[in-house]
């Protein structure tokens, strides 16, 4: 479960990013943050991995409070909530496989282990045949689903996303869309911050839809511009 309690963000320079959010996300939810640019949606993705932090109120995923974390424990915090960008983040000068098993060698697993993680998780994003290709060899929706991939090699109950289709095509996003369906089915949160219309509108999720730093409104099953009343 996360939980947003009364959060309220304003940047150094003044801006409110968010004004009281309060929202509770159980786990198995796929929930899309949508909403115009400046909004405030990649403001909650980035308090949900401390790259910021709340100005008020508290998030809270299952016991902990993360807003009162100390800062080393953050490291350990990004291996259980993974996170996927826009603009996938590989490394270039690593294949596919490497760009996965890095995450896991920092944490001294055997070698034997990381194969077999690596393997499985590629298999899930359907690219096991890739795994010795360089990032530049592959399309935008392969090298997202390396990413995919690379978030959830330490298998967290959390996956963020921060507009994860942003520059792919619509059938190229329905594969990703598709991908993180899979994980979702295995018990994954999803918690997806897009202005993806045609996406929002196709997967019927629910939908948190943010104007001005504050919540407008929340309803399960729904499509981008859906209203309660
Ligand atoms: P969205 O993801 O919905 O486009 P953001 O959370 O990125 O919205 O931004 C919300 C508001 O906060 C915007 O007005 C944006 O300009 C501002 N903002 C975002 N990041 C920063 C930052 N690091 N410093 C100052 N203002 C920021
Ligand atoms: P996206 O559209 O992918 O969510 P943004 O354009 O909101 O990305 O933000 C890109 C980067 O610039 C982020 O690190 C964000 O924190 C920062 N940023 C966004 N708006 C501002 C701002 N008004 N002042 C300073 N930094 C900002």
């Amino acid at each position: 479960m996360i939980i947003f309690n009364h959060v309220y963000k304003e940047y150094k320079n003044g801006v409110v990013a968010l004004d009281d959010v309060t929202l509770e996300i159980p786990s198995g939810d796929f929930v899309f943050l949508v909403g115009a640019s400046g909004a405030g949606k990649s403001t909650m993705i980035k308090l949900l991995i401390r790259e910021e932090q709340v100005s008020k109120g508290s998030i809270r995923i299952d016991d902990t409070d993360i807003t009162a974390m100390p800062k080393f424990k953050i490291p350990k915090l990004r291996r259980e909530v993974g996170v996927v960008f826009q603009d996938y983040r590989l490394l270039n000068r690593k294949t596919v496989f490497e760009n996965i098993a890095y995450a896991l060698e920092i944490t001294g697993e055997s070698s034997r282990e990381i194969k077999k993680r690596v393997e499985a998780v590629l298999e899930t994003v359907h690219l096991e045949d890739k795994q010795n290709c360089y990032p530049t060899e592959l399309s935008g929706g392969e090298s997202q689903r390396v990413s995919i991939a690379r978030a959830m090699i330490h298998r967290p109950k959390i996956l963020v996303c921060d507009e994860p289709t942003g520059n792919l095509d619509f059938d190229t996003a329905k594969d990703i869309m598709d991908a993180l369906d899979r994980f979702n089915q295995e018990g994954v949160t999803i918690v997806m911050a897009t202005h993806a219309r045609e996406i929002v509108d196709a997967m019927q999720k629910r939908v948190v839809s943010l104007d001005g730093g504050s919540i407008l409104f929340d309803q399960e099953s729904a499509g981008y511009y859906e209203n309660p009343q």
